[in-house]
């Protein structure tokens, strides 16, 4: 399947073009070039090259090429899930001028010819994600997620929705089954397992409301936390979206291919060589002592996601809707039950290396080495445009008579610490400027 073409002349891109505003596409070059060159002999085509197609991860110029490079490399690293497929959605590898890939794999693993892989999706402050997008609300008091029938303060409050909390997570799953055989994702029943003995750490901080999706299980002496695919409280729905389909990038309102059972649990039902990258977020954070995605990751030591071979198609059709409810937890609750489906630990010394220069050297060191000079550059601007928002902020504050200390606190108890900090700043700056001789 072909990547779907989005050059529609109102596509965003395009519209950034026009305005002369065009930003650096090191996802496309890549795409590009890795396309267009031989894995075996490194030679670049004018076409686009076919790929391994158990695999999709390696391209050859022909037969020869491949046959070679089988006998020789391939034919092991095809087997032992070596590399996952090929897509600028699920980059591993460092592109351009970065240091590090924009996807790095924390974790890899396979079980009967299904392969998974888990990748960090971070933003540029490595926050945690929030439920609900807090400028929203201050500018808007009945403001609306699609689809929601109404947020009140009271909900904000309830699910910490302004809170740094949420561990965003990109799973790749392929299937390389030899016997032809289709397998059958199940997205939303994954989870996330912690270490032995964290719960305290876990629970503090969260509401009661967070504390109930979260179940336990003990090996031996040891408590392990099992925290699901975050719910969002509104429509009921997990948090999560079927990204790409074997290659294609899936957008809202896109037609959803016939493999993709149900969209809003993730279930997806994969043919040889096919794959599904699945976006998820757990709520592993509290916005306070776990606000970042190194803390979070820090405290979890695997994935777990279930993946079935499905009914031949002549089964009857109750059965198949069984087999789709199948609910994966309910065993887990007892003790010794092991999590069920295939189990991806986490490589904490690849999480603790990725997260390395913000933790020694600030934000700052983190963008030069993960975007490069251009995503350093942009940063950048962005930062005075932020801060000169916050000065103009406070003014309005000020001229309105607002608590600014009070607002600022609320702020940090509702896990808006950029708002918080950026405000506190202006107000430090303006302090200082009064005091300052004229
Ligand atoms: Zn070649
Ligand atoms: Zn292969």
């Amino acid at each position: 399947m072909q990547a779907a073409d989005h050059t529609s002349p109102t596509s965003s891109w395009q519209r950034e073009w026009r305005r002369g505003q065009v930003r650096a596409r090191p996802r496309t070059r890549h795409k590009y070039a890795i396309k267009h060159q031989c894995s075996y002999c490194s030679k670049s085509s004018d076409s686009a090259l076919p790929c391994c197609p158990i695999c999709k991860s390696v391209r050859y110029c022909n037969k020869e090429c491949q046959k070679a490079d089988y006998a020789a490399r391939h034919k092991q690293d095809c087997a032992e899930f070596a590399d996952p497929p090929f897509t600028t959605d699920f980059l591993t590898v460092p592109i351009e001028n970065q240091k590090y890939p924009r996807n790095p794999i924390i974790g890899q693993d396979h079980e009967e010819g299904v392969g998974v892989w888990v990748s960090i999706r971070t933003s540029q402050n490595c926050e945690l994600q929030l439920l609900a997008n807090p400028k929203r609300f201050t500018k808007d008091s009945k403001a609306k997620l699609p689809g929601d029938p109404g947020i009140t303060r009271e909900d904000l409050a309830k699910y910490k929705a302004h809170a740094s909390n949420l561990l965003t997570l990109q799973v790749l799953v392929q299937n390389r089954r030899k016997d032809g055989e289709k397998a059958l994702v199940f997205g939303a029943q994954s989870r996330v397992i912690s270490y032995g003995n964290t719960m305290d750490e876990l629970m503090r901080g969260k509401t009661s409301v967070l504390v109930e999706s979260v179940t336990d299980f003990k090996i031996e002496q040891d408590t392990y936390a099992v925290i699901p695919v975050a719910r969002d409280p509104w429509d009921k729905k997990p948090r999560l979206f079927i990204k790409n389909f074997n290659g294609t990038e899936l957008h809202a309102n896109d037609p959803l291919p016939p493999a993709v059972k149900n969209a809003d649990r993730g279930i997806v039902e994969l043919a040889q060589g096919e794959y599904v990258i699945l976006q998820m977020q757990y709520r592993v954070g509290d916005g306070v002592t776990i606000a970042k995605d190194m803390q979070a990751l820090h405290l979890l030591q695997a994935l777990t996601i279930p993946v079935v071979q499905p009914l031949p198609e002549s089964a009857p059709e109750e059965r198949l809707a069984h087999l789709l409810d199948i609910e994966f937890t309910r065993e887990q609750r007892q003790e010794d039950a092991d999590p069920l489906g295939i189990r991806v630990a986490f490589d904490q010394d690849v999480i603790q290396e990725y997260f390395r220069d913000y933790v020694d050297h600030g934000e700052r060191a983190y963008i030069a080495s993960h975007y490069g000079p251009k995503g350093l550059e942009l940063w950048e601007m962005r930062v005075q445009e932020m801060e000169r928002k916050g000065r103009a902020k406070l003014e309005e504050l000020i001229q309105a008579g607002g608590n600014v200390p009070g607002l600022i606190a609320y702020m940090r108890s509702a896990g808006m610490n950029d708002e918080a900090f950026l405000l506190e700043n202006a107000l430090r700056d303006s302090e200082q400027r009064m005091l300052l001789p004229s």
